[in-house]
């Protein structure tokens, strides 16, 4: 699924004359190239033209007079209970806000105090949800821990080092358990209240790190897990069903400025690697699961006697018509961001 939000313009771009140009209709962003007078060069397009993108969701957020308004509560309306009700049934989630620096990332995955975003909504659903199963035989714990990838570099969020320079935890991998970061605390929460204290300490201690490193909270992709253990029975014996939750904050996607000093350039060149990454991997993951459903197709369509000539395999190796089944290689190790979310 993906949903895009627009924001209301800040006070700066208000300044500067900034207009809105995105509108929102449905499902469905448009984008308004507002017209520009024909320049003497001749250079450009003076034309107006509006680009129309389709999303699952599209969220407007500028104006909260605005009958189609989209408060933090709609977003977790659709994006939040689609989390929760996936937990239930066992699954690893993974919800990431992508944008620019100042695009509203933040604001949508944590929010102010008088207007929480999903993180601590999504927390809270997990509670009623624990209250209610009080009644049930089942029971319900909860683990939660709090990192930040900086320059491919991980650090916990929940523990203080005691030194100024932070110090950075190993990813590995387990055979089984799949990967994991070694030396990451784990706190055991039994209520809400827990939980916020936990994300507010975490985030306490990103802006302190981005302090020593310049504006290093924008270039830092900050994932909360909780980790959610479910005792079911299974054929009439107790057992356990367990699943994650990832919400994850990333790093503003611009691209870096060359004239920034060498330091940030290596940010720079970090973040576009995960960012870029991140990319791959969901478009092969994208790719691979269309490409079992189109020899799903292939099936039915040879057994329908239609023409199965006309479907190509989007990995352009596919001979005498068949779509190749071979799945694309996923590179979830080129970056510590995808390598961690690999199992969800
Ligand atoms: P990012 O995390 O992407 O860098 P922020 O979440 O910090 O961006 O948002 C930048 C600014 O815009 C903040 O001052 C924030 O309060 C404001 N903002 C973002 N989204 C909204 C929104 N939906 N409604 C009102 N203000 C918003
Ligand atoms: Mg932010």
């Amino acid at each position: 699924r993906v949903a895009v939000r627009v924001r209301p313009l800040s006070k700066r771009e208000t300044k500067e004359g900034g207009r809105i140009i995105v509108e929102v209709d449905g499902k469905v962003a448009k984008i308004r190239n507002l017209k520009v007078d024909s320049r003497p060069d001749g250079f450009g397009d003076s034309r107006e033209k509006v680009m129309a993108f389709g999303f699952d969701y599209c969220y407007w957020s500028v104006n909260p007079e605005d009958p189609q308004y989209a408060s933090q509560d709609v977003v977790f309306q659709d994006l939040g209970m689609e989390v929760l009700s996936g937990v239930a049934k066992g699954y690893n989630i993974c919800l990431f806000a992508y944008g620019q620096t100042g695009s509203g990332k933040t604001y949508t995955m944590l929010g102010p105090p008088a207007s929480v975003g999903l993180t601590p909504r999504i927390c809270e659903g997990l509670f009623i949800r624990e209250k209610d199963c009080a009644s049930l035989p089942s029971s319900c714990r909860i683990k939660v821990s709090f990192l930040e990838i900086y320059n491919e570099r991980v650090r916990d969020l929940l523990k203080q080092s005691g030194q100024k320079k932070p110090y950075t935890l190993r990813v590995r991998e387990h055979p089984e358990m799949g990967p994991y970061v070694q030396g990451l605390s784990q706190h055991v929460v039994t209520n809400y209240k827990q939980v916020i204290q936990l994300l507010e300490e975490g985030i306490a201690n990103r802006i302190t790190a981005a302090t020593h490193v310049h504006e290093a909270s924008s270039r830092s992709h900050a994932i909360f897990t909780i980790h959610y253990t479910q005792a079911i029975l299974e054929n009439n014996l107790p057992s356990e069903m367990a699943s994650k939750i990832n919400l994850v904050d990333l790093a503003g996607s611009e691209r870096a400025d060359p004239s920034y000093c060498k330091d940030r350039i290596t940010e720079g060149a970090n973040i576009n690697k995960s960012l870029v990454t991140l990319g791959i991997v969901i478009s092969t993951l994208a790719q691979n699961s269309q490409v079992f459903s189109s020899c799903q197709s292939l099936n039915s369509s040879v057994s329908n006697g239609g023409d199965s000539g006309i479907l190509s395999s989007p990995s352009g190796t596919s001979s005498g018509g068949a779509p190749s089944r071979r799945q694309s290689y996923i590179p979830y190790r080129d970056s510590v961001l995808t390598w961690l979310l690999k199992d969800s």
